[in-house]
């Protein structure tokens, strides 16, 4: 199924660039500050398990879930931003990188180990 037709992700790019006009806010959406904010997002989703033990990320209580929901949203809308910004096509990124990684991770190389794929024998 197609990027698109799952998160109907035009949608949201259309409705986060009104969000940035209606404010004068582009002036500030270049690629390099959103890069930024996507990086400060992704650590406020970060900072939610911080300091959890390991098993606890994997049963978070509902006002933790409802944090890391936002911040996950957070993270999705500046990609989106920045791909709307710079006129990429998410679907073919997400399978040419998808298919990058799957060379780079042969599963007989990289199963049931966490090596980065220059260190694989
Ligand atoms: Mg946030």
């Amino acid at each position: 199924m197609a990027l698109n037709e799952v998160l109907e992700v035009g949608k949201f790019q259309k409705r986060f660039s009104e969000f940035a006009k209606e404010r004068e806010w582009e002036q500030f959406h270049s690629p390099k500050n959103i890069s930024m904010a996507l990086s400060v997002e992704s650590s406020e989703l970060m900072e939610i398990f911080q300091w959890m033990k390991t098993d606890e990320s994997r049963e978070l209580n509902e006002n933790d879930l409802k944090k890391v929901r936002d911040e996950v949203a957070d993270v999705l809308l500046y990609t989106l931003r920045i791909a709307d910004l710079l006129n990429i096509n998410l679907e073919e990124a997400i399978e040419s990188k998808m298919e990058q990684n799957a060379q780079k991770y042969p599963v007989e190389k990289s199963r049931g180990n966490s090596k980065k794929y220059n260190e694989l024998d």
